[in-house]
């Protein structure tokens, strides 16, 4: 669907203003590590893809600093060697974003487009950026299947829908049909959940194998 004048872009300009608490923090960062990216992290990928990742939110020394979702930080390893794995990336992830990885069907993107402290956006930060989430979703005309890497994500791609954040199953492997897409959700693949077995490679691998099914399935 394509965006008209009213409607924001799918991409925040990089000196976005509406969340003064992450702003403070850019600015921060900014002063710092005036060599990071320091801003809010563009979407990666296939602008035809059928498949969408969402994460959270940009990790300070990862997306922050390096300008692509889920690069430089660890859940991005787990992330990008799944995605190789099952066919939606080619080439190898090298943490950096002149790598050459190269996503096929496939986009990622985060609920929040800045770093928040802690990892944690604050309720009100997710709302100033759902419409750029909306607007992401509706500006891939050719999209299928969305991936939820947790719950934050899972939330905020309902409302960015126009749903309930409480429609539909939750956890890890929860399915729904919500309008023309398929919801997948995931736990998040980061150090906490990997690390203590919460969520294995081979359950990950199995979220983005029946992404493959749902778009064979069409
Ligand atoms: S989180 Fe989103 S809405 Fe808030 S300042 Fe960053 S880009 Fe703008």
């Amino acid at each position: 669907m394509p965006t008209t004048d009213a409607a924001p872009a799918p991409e925040p300009p990089l000196d976005c203003p509406l969340c003064p608490r992450l702003v403070a923090y850019r600015a921060r960062n900014r002063a710092e590590h005036p060599d990071w990216w320091n801003g809010p992290a563009p979407s990666f990928g296939d602008p035809d893809a059928r498949l969408l990742v969402v994460g959270l939110a940009p990790g300070r020394a990862g997306a922050n600093r390096t300008g692509r979702p889920f690069t430089g930080d660890f859940a991005g390893v787990l992330l990008y060697e799944t995605l190789i794995k099952t066919g939606f990336a080619r080439g190898t992830y090298e943490a950096r974003p002149d790598d050459g990885l190269r996503l096929v069907d496939c986009m990622i993107t985060n609920a929040v487009r800045c770093a928040p402290p802690g990892n944690k956006p604050e309720a009100i930060e997710e709302s100033a950026c759902r419409p750029f989430l909306a607007a992401r979703i509706a500006a891939l005309p050719r999209l299928r299947v969305i991936v939820t890497l947790g719950d934050v994500a899972r939330r905020n791609v309902l409302k960015a829908l126009g749903l309930k954040a409480s429609a539909g199953p939750s956890g890890h492997g929860a399915r729904l049909d919500a309008g023309a897409y398929a919801l997948i959700n995931s736990y998040h693949c980061s150090r906490l959940n990997t690390n203590t077995g919460r969520l294995t490679p081979a359950m990950f691998e199995q979220v983005f194998e029946r992404a493959r099914r749902e778009l064979a399935a069409g």
